[in-house]
């Protein structure tokens, strides 16, 4: 059954309630949960619920059970892999989004969506001064979009491979050896294999060397195999450093391969003209990833 538009609004209250009580106490709680690996398992029903149950149980399970099961990402103590604080504006925009509960595959299957999208790459292009004539997508993480980018680079390699797959070709990518583990990842599903990724040594300022970088392109064209794209990093995971790219662009264009600009993890920081110049050389790549919740 329905949930009736009142009861919505009522519960819906509570939700929001809260939300905001969260926000208010988020600091005082920690951001570890005590819990035992299995313990909330445990505690869940072995098989779905049959019957219904009131609202206000499921919300007291979820405050009894989940939250202190739960690892607060969005705590202002959160240090661990990256920042990703959502804000509360940012709480209330995805309750909106879940209410209209939209598809993009097409402009019809909603106009706002695909529009709202176009528009906000172009703004966030436009902060980050990247080139005007670039658009964007947004896809669920950086890491589906890596396997997107080597599908297009093979695509361009190989107009066919888009119907025949790999054929006779075997692939290989170039990044350094801080890269993230994204690339192994896309090389395993495009089905090149994890040893078609080629991790160049980095120097003492943990950027990629670029002989070595030529080097290998080099070896890897005389025993036969097809140098397809070379994934430079602009800000890597483990420590920040960013990869030489102006210079990592002149090889990706004498050897013509794909250059895949990864600023996952940095790029966020050229909103501020300080360090847009982190940014140099990523006018030239042939795709670009920025996660601005980083
Ligand atoms: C986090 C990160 C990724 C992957 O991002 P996800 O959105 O988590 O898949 C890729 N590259 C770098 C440098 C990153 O820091």
């Amino acid at each position: 059954m329905m949930m009736s538009p009142d009861d919505f609004r009522r519960h819906g209250h509570s939700v929001v309630e809260w939300v905001a009580r969260y926000f208010e106490t988020v600091r005082a709680r920690p951001v570890l949960p005590r819990a035992a690996p299995g313990e909330l398992a445990a505690s869940l029903p072995t098989s779905a619920p049959e019957e219904p149950e009131p609202m206000e149980a499921i919300l007291a399970d979820f405050d009894r059970l989940i939250v202190p099961a739960s690892t607060l990402w969005n705590h202002p103590s959160f240090h661990a892999y990256f920042a990703i604080s959502a804000s509360p504006p940012g709480v209330l925009a995805e309750t909106l989004c879940a209410a209209l509960n939209m598809n993009g595959m097409l402009w019809k299957s909603s106009p706002a969506l695909t529009e709202l999208e176009q528009v906000t790459m172009r703004w966030l292009a436009d902060w980050l001064g990247l080139p005007d004539g670039w658009s964007g997508m947004t896809h669920d993480t950086a890491s589906t979009a890596g396997v997107h980018v080597l599908a297009a680079a093979r695509q361009r390699a190989d107009a066919a491979s888009r119907q025949r797959g790999n054929g006779a070709a075997r692939y290989t990518v170039y990044c350094s050896e801080l890269a993230h583990s994204f690339v192994d990842k896309a090389a395993i599903v495009m089905g090149f294999g994890q040893e078609a990724v080629r991790r160049i040594a980095v120097d003492d300022r943990f950027r990629m060397q670029l002989a070595a970088l030529a080097q290998t392109i080099a070896a890897d064209r005389a025993a036969g195999l097809t140098p397809l794209c070379i994934v430079a990093t602009v800000g890597t995971t483990a420590v920040a450093s960013v990869d030489p790219v102006p210079e990592i662009a002149r090889i990706a264009a004498r050897e013509r391969v794909w250059l895949y600009v990864d600023a996952a993890y940095g790029g966020a920081a050229a909103v501020s003209p300080r360090y847009r110049h982190h940014l140099a050389g990523s006018e030239l790549a042939d795709s670009f990833v920025v996660n601005p919740h980083k």
